[in-house]
Order: C-alpha cells, then structure tokens, then sequence
C-alpha cells in the first residue's frame, strides 16, 4: 500500500520514529504498515455565512488512527498552518499518547485551516457547528471524541455538544471533551495539560536533585498550555524567565510576572506590546540558560540548526512533535539534556479528557483533587514503564515511549486478529 494524501513533513516525521520504534521491537511485517497508517480520514466543506453576507468555505479535517482499543480521541486544532497531513501524524502521536496512559482509546485529530484571529465569535461559532454538523455521520460518543486543540476551546467545544445534542434530541456531554464544567466538563481540565508538563518536570528534578527553588523555566508558547505550565511551576516554586507568543518573547532573569502577563494576554489577545519584561527573538528565547525549556507551541522548532545551541538540563516538550527526528538523534548522544517525550509529557490533558468522558458516561462528577490525584498516578505509573523500558533496553526516553505505547497498540491488534 502506498498512501500520498498525508504527505507532509509532520506525517513523515512521525511515520519515520514509528519506523525506528517498529524496527527496535521487532515488530511483525505484517502489522506493521496495519499498525503506522490512520484508519480513517474524513474531509468536510464547511460553508459558513460571514458578518458580511458573503458565505466562505473551510476545509476540515479529521483523522481516526486506530479502532482496536476503544473510540477514537483527540483534539481540533484551528490554525493557519494546518493539512490534512499534520493532522495525520498528530493523530498517530495520539495513539501512542493515549497507550502509554492505559487509556481505552485509539487516536485521532482534526483541525480546519484557518486563521481565528480573523474571525469575529459570531463566524467562529458558525464554523464551530459547521464542523461538527458535517461530522456527525462520523463521531459519537462511542466513535470518536474531540476536545481542544490549538485554536480552539471550552467555548468551540460547548458549541460542539450543542449542535450534536441538537442533532440526536438529547444532551450528550460525553460527545466532546474540555467542554465549560457547567456543561459536564471536568473540573480540572481547562489546566490539566499545563499542570501534567509541571508535574512530571517536577519528578525529574527530583530524580536530578535540582532543587525547585534554584530551577529556572522558559516556555515558548502562551496559549492554554504554556500559561498553564507556567501558572503550576510558579506554584512548585520555579521561577519563570522567559515566555513567548507568535509575535515574540519575553525574558526577566528574575522572574516573569506571570499572573500580570496572563491578564494582559486575555485583554490584548497577545503579549504584543507587553512592558514587563525584555523583548526577545522566539530563536533566542529557545537558547536561553535555563533548568528546563518547554516549547509549547507548534511542531519541528527544534531542529538540527538550533538543537546544539540548547542551555537547558530539561527539554519538556509540551507541544506535539516539536523536535524533528534529525534534532533528536543529536539529543539523543547529549547526556546533559533529559528529554521528556511529548506523548508522555503532555498526556495530562487527554488522561483528563477520559476522566471527563467516563464521568459524562456515568453522570458522576469527582472533585478537582479526586481528578488531579488520579491524573497524577496514571503520570507515574507510565513514567515507570518508560524508564524501566529505558534501562532495559538501553532506548532513549522516546524511544521508550514510543515502544511502549506502540507494543500496546500491536498487543491489542494481534488478539483481536483480522476480520475476517
Ligand atoms: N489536544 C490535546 C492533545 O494533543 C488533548 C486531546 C484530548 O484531550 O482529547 O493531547
């Protein structure tokens, strides 16, 4: 089988580390394009309205990765940047994300190409339901459940379950996750990304003997993730010092200020014009001497001109795929950098999703303590089954996660057999 329509630099990225991660556990010729190539992928027209009369058309996406597990599940990114391609390959990291975590789904993503600052709320909730409207035939409760992604959030997904719940005559919260918690979202979820990166970068410290109080963090990236990640470090007692958005960074050796810069980020919908701290370039923000550095925005920005030059003990990628695979082979041989792989170090956001998902089912809701207590287990255990993997085999930290959440999908697919 050859497949053309995914073609793109992030599918091949990640087709190239499932092919390493195939190769280091030996897996099964026969499962392994079976196992590599999404499922199912839907394109959609959305015709919308606009506050001018005139009626535009998006293209939307949504790509399932695997059935052999349970529904499908992940975000809906609304960026310029987005191809049917990108959300093939962030799909497939959502497989593994979502094995590594024990969670019964298969992955999947969507996304639609454009650019939401060009929209006013009354277009972006007309292609909001637009969206959904036309994937109705393809999701459900059972079948694949969205949630935020770039671009998008509680607001695009309570409009989701709106227009779904129209559709079926009934309220089906479990349809979406990351949806507002007066709506049966999770308490816990709107931070529970952010806060998962801050966790986990806290158990490495420990484990580096860094103490909290001397650490220092830098984060590209001021969306739901990054502001989140930095809210929770400042809450372990790590200083932040550097943070940035599409229009630049921002560097203040003793600290950003990060409450003031979240208000003025809500009011301005940027930092844009920000004074509390020193402008920055995004690519020296990425050089900055620093205990961890989080890029928490797009994909392949760590790249083999700028890995070399990285001053950080910790890389925590907190954005899917932001280090390409030649980046990574020269990390790899660099001992005093720890990498923590985006599917585990993001997976807090998805594991709150199914939080929210079972309770939805079960019309029970847990407090934000029961939420992030459990969140915090389902982290620890997979950071064992990584480092264990790790030791035993001698992998990189992603190699480790790769094969893990990878062996669980394969596990799942050679009991349930071929039909028919
Ligand atoms: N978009 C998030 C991710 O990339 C969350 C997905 C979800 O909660 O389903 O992991």
């Amino acid at each position: 089988m050859k497949t053309h329509i995914y073609k793109s630099k992030v599918f091949d990225m990640a087709c190239r580390q499932f092919d390493k991660a195939a190769d280091l556990i030996n897996l099964d010729p026969s499962l392994i394009k079976r196992t590599k190539y999404p499922k199912r992928c839907m394109v959609v027209t959305c015709p919308v309205r606009m506050d001018n009369g005139q009626v535009e058309l998006f293209e939307g996406y949504r790509v399932q990765h695997h059935l052999s597990l349970g529904p499908t599940k992940g975000g809906l990114r609304f960026h310029p940047a987005v191809t049917v391609g990108e959300v093939a390959g962030l799909s497939m990291w959502m497989s593994w994300k979502c094995a590594l975590a024990g969670l019964p789904y298969g992955g999947a993503k969507g996304g639609i190409c454009v650019d939401v600052s060009k929209l006013s709320i009354t277009e972006l909730e007309r292609l909001s339901r637009r969206y959904m409207q036309e994937m109705i035939p393809f999701v459900g409760p059972n079948t694949d459940i969205m949630a935020p992604d770039m671009g998008t959030n509680e607001q695009v997904m309570a409009w989701m379950m709106d227009t779904y719940a129209n559709h079926i005559g009934n309220s089906i919260p479990a349809i979406v996750t990351g949806k507002p918690v007066s709506l049966g979202g999770s308490q816990g979820r709107r931070e529970a990304t952010g806060h998962g990166v801050a966790y986990v970068v806290k158990s490495y410290m420990n484990d580096l003997r860094i103490p909290l109080d001397q650490a220092t963090a830098v984060i590209q990236g001021f969306g739901n993730v990054g502001s989140e990640a930095a809210l929770a470090l400042n809450a372990f007692g790590i200083k932040v010092i550097a943070i940035s958005d599409v229009h630049g960074g921002y560097y203040n050796a003793n600290g950003i200020d990060v409450q003031n810069a979240l208000e003025y980020s809500k009011i301005h919908k940027s930092l844009k014009g920000w004074k509390e701290a020193d402008i920055i370039s995004n690519e020296a923000l990425l050089r900055l001497k620093c205990t961890v550095l989080i890029p928490a925005a797009l994909e392949r920005v760590i790249t083999e001109d700028n890995v070399r030059q990285l001053n950080c003990r910790i890389l925590a990628e907190a954005a899917n795929g932001p280090t390409t695979n030649g980046a990574d082979e020269i990390l790899k041989e660099n001992d005093n950098i720890t990498t923590i792989p985006d599917i585990f170090c993001n997976s807090g956001g998805v594991i709150v999703s199914y939080f929210e998902w079972v309770q939805d089912l079960q019309s029970l809701f847990w407090t934000r303590e029961e939420v992030l207590r459990k969140m915090h287990n389902i982290l620890d255990r997979a950071k064992m089954e990584i480092e264990t993997q790790k030791q035993k085999y001698g992998y990189s930290r992603r190699e480790a996660a790769l094969t893990v959440g990878i062996q669980k999908v394969v596990n799942a697919k050679s009991v349930r057999g071929l039909f028919p």
